[in-house]
């Protein structure tokens, strides 16, 4: 690949996890300093037919890795998520310099809870969160005084990039909990989690975690839709304040 400018970086691929079908975790090597913040996000991009195209990508890895990693969905018509999908481990692709966003854990406001909502690759920032406050609670550097509750939906089970990781997490830390649930639940008899929707399970775990507005933080990722019905549900227990909900929308539903 040629032609990077002052702009991108060139960046080698050197894990490449097949989740599912079309759901897959890349693991990348920038060929330059890559500074990012938890939940913060990369616009990856691709030469096709000599025009670049870039789209942005949540970071599910922690600034502290040596690697930036991404979990992707295939978009089977897109414009990048088809070029992308065919790359493999030892191939470049193009990662602009500079990380976007502001999608990061709020901690500054005295609200100790955090719900973290989110549909399939939607949990990315969260992972970033959990790897980099997971590491900084071993250091002594966090004193797991605010307390992390992830809700985390996709349709079927093997969508859930990160399960045994997080489930992991979940039991050796006291102040993160994670609960995936699964929508269309027919035919797996043998899931033994929660079923639902993230947002039709929000209500019964926000009840049971006794958030409100007035100690908790939402962020919101992922699905449009989720994102929608989400909020809604929030602002009926009182979350009006718009520093109260974050939100990361990552795509505009087709107008029906
Ligand atoms: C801040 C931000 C972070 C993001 N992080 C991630 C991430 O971590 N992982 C990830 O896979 N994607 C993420 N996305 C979405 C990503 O940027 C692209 O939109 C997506 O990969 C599709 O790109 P494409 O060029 O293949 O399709 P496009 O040509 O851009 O889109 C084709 C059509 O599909 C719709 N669409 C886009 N994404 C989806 C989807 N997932 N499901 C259904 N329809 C869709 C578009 O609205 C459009 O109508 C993020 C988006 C934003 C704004």
């Amino acid at each position: 690949m040629t032609n990077t400018d002052e702009k991108f970086y060139r960046a080698t691929i050197t894990q490449r996890v097949d989740v599912a079908p079309e759901l897959w975790i890349l693991r990348i090597r920038s060929h330059g300093e890559f500074k990012f913040v938890p939940g913060q996000y990369a616009c990856l991009a691709v030469e096709v037919d000599g025009k670049r195209i870039e789209r942005p990508y949540s970071i599910s890895s922690a600034p502290s890795e040596d690697e930036v990693e991404f979990f992707l969905e295939l978009v089977p018509n897109g414009a990048l998520t088809p070029s992308l999908y065919k790359l493999q481990v030892g191939e470049e692709l193009l990662m602009r310099k500079i990380p976007k966003g502001k999608f990061s854990l709020d901690t500054s406001n005295g609200k100790k809870n955090h719900l973290l909502i989110s549909t399939v690759t939607g949990v990315a920032p969260f992972v970033s969160y959990v790897r980099t406050l997971s590491k900084e609670w071993k250091e002594g550097r966090f004193d797991g005084s605010h307390k992390l509750f992830l809700l985390n939906g996709a349709s079927r089970p093997w969508e859930f990039g990160y399960k045994d990781e997080l489930l992991q997490f979940d039991r050796e830390l006291p102040w993160f909990t994670y609960v995936p649930t699964v929508s269309r639940p027919w035919d797996h008899e043998d899931w033994p989690g929660e079923i639902g929707r993230a947002d039709d399970i929000l209500r019964k775990y926000a009840d049971q975690w006794e958030m409100d507005a007035s100690n908790t933080v939402a962020y919101l990722c992922g699905h449009p839709d989720m994102i929608e019905h989400s909020k809604a549900i929030l602002k009926r227990r009182g979350f009006v304040d718009r520093k109260g909900v974050k939100e990361e929308v990552y795509w505009i539903p087709a107008r029906k």
